[in-house]
């Protein structure tokens, strides 16, 4: 059987190189290649020949098949619909096994923005990804894979990844942590836990596991409506996950990690950029530590809901910074492209 070693940490290489007869060291030299991208065997020069020929007989580097790509020529955005698995039939329609990843490119450096799962379980009523259904969770090889091969097709390095694509993280928690931890190794892509950012639509949970797992690492938490009425009515995991105690735990996080966190507020016109939403906003996020990112709701057909407009954004931004609260307007990248989560896919299956 073939072995596919994309994924594996340095112990298990290791662990994998003494079962092949080798030495544990090779093990290591084999997760440097790995994460530099290269997946073919005989580019590993500073192995055996007698190894490598071993390698191409049991072992493969697995990696994320490019389905489809958009470029945005005004701003170096990119968007990849990515295939996974060798089977060669993941272009088949209704069964895709294809997530998304973009590619953006800001003055401190590439973000790569990562997905976690194919589709989503948490059903929120604007998000595409929710409108494709769930399939299954994307191993943390599978993600891996999405941050090599977008190096690899545009030729640059990634320095920060965000997991705001399509699936919630924390629904798949082991595997993205092993992850983050992969991307972290020193031996590997180096990256700061401090360039990973996590976005989730409050599982609470896993929002306690992850500062103390990670409290160098960025949270971001999708909030949009300030009332649970509200929030429920487009997000059903409200349900299980009150504000009241989500607001609470983000609290906890600011206090036990020291970092702000970034609270992403996606503006559908007439529902939730009203002054009395906007004054809710401000007074549930007094004081705490935080950021809010507004994101003018893109939109997706099926969800009959519409983007506020950018002055409306801009002018509540300012609102909430004289009320002391830190807020942006996101910054519109890909605007050529499908920007919002999930739409690709979609479109990918409707074709
Ligand atoms: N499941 C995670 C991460 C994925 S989505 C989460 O919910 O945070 C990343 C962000 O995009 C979330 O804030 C999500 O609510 C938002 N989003 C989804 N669909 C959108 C749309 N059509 N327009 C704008 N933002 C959207």
């Amino acid at each position: 059987m073939t072995q596919d070693l994309l994924g594996l940490t340095i112990e298990e290489l290791k662990q994998f190189a003494t079962e092949m007869g080798e030495k544990p060291f090779r093990g290591k030299q084999l997760f440097v290649w790995i994460n530099r991208g290269v997946s073919d065997f005989d580019e590993m020069t500073d192995l055996p020949a007698s190894f490598r020929q071993a390698l191409k007989e049991h072992a493969c580097i697995g990696h994320a098949t490019v389905l489809r790509m958009q470029s945005d020529h005004k701003d170096g955005t990119k968007k990849f619909l990515f295939g996974f698995g060798s089977s060669g039939d993941t272009e088949e329609k209704g069964s895709l096994d294809a997530a998304e990843a973009v590619f953006m490119k800001y003055k401190y450096g590439n973000t790569l923005c990562v997905s976690s799962q194919i589709g989503c379980r948490m059903g929120c009523r604007f998000c595409a990804s929710a409108l494709g259904g769930f399939k299954r969770n994307l191993t943390p090889a599978e993600m891996l894979s999405q941050v090599l091969t977008a190096e690899n097709v545009t030729g640059e390095p990634i320095n920060h990844i965000v997991i705001m694509g399509m699936g919630e993280p924390f629904d798949n928690y082991d595997s993205v942590s092993k992850f983050l931890k992969l991307l972290h190794d020193p031996a590997g892509k180096n990256m700061s836990y401090r360039n990973m950012t996590v976005s989730t639509s409050g599982i609470i949970p896993g929002i306690r596991r992850f500062a103390e797992d990670f409290p160098q690492a960025g949270l971001a938490i999708s909030l949009h409506r300030m009332t649970d009425e509200g929030r429920s009515a487009i997000m059903p995991i409200n349900r299980k996950y009150p504000l009241e105690d989500l607001l609470a735990a983000a609290r906890d996080y600011t206090q036990i990690t020291g970092r702000r966190i970034t609270f992403e507020y996606a503006l559908i016109r007439g529902e939730n950029d009203r002054e009395e939403d906007v004054a809710l906003l401000k007074k549930r996020l007094q004081g705490m530590l935080c950021h809010v990112n507004l994101i003018p709701l893109n939109k997706v057909e099926e969800s009959g809901m519409t983007g506020s407009s950018r002055k409306r954004a801009e002018a509540i931004a300012e609102e909430l910074g004289r009320g002391g609260i830190s807020a942006t307007v996101r910054r519109e990248l890909g605007s050529e492209i499908d920007g919002a989560c999930g739409q690709l896919r979609l479109r990918q299956i409707k074709d």
